[in-house]
């Protein structure tokens, strides 16, 4: 048994019976605690379908390279003075 974070906001019909799914679980985050989540935070999530017990995991997908917009890409992160001035400090 694991501790699991509720997903809210997202739906999706079950692939085999039809029916729309809107309650769901991740275990995407460090410290799962029960809350609430919004889907944009996690990349997985899934759930039981309550009608066929069909078992859903839903995955965050990124887009191919032809659909991608400069919008999409943003600074992960920056390394300071990395080729200049290594003379001081340290
Ligand atoms: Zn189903």
């Amino acid at each position: 048994m694991g501790a699991f974070d509720f997903v809210r906001d997202y739906a999706a019909d079950c692939p085999k019976c039809g029916r729309q799914i809107v309650e769901w679980q991740t275990k995407d985050n460090v410290l799962p605690y029960l809350n609430t989540v919004g889907f944009r935070t996690v990349d997985n999530f899934s759930a039981l379908c309550p009608d066929c017990k069909t078992l859903i995991f839903i995955k965050f997908r990124t887009k191919p390279p032809e659909q991608r917009e400069h919008s999409d890409y943003g600074v992960a992160f920056v390394v300071y003075r990395a080729v200049e001035d290594q003379d001081d400090e340290c």
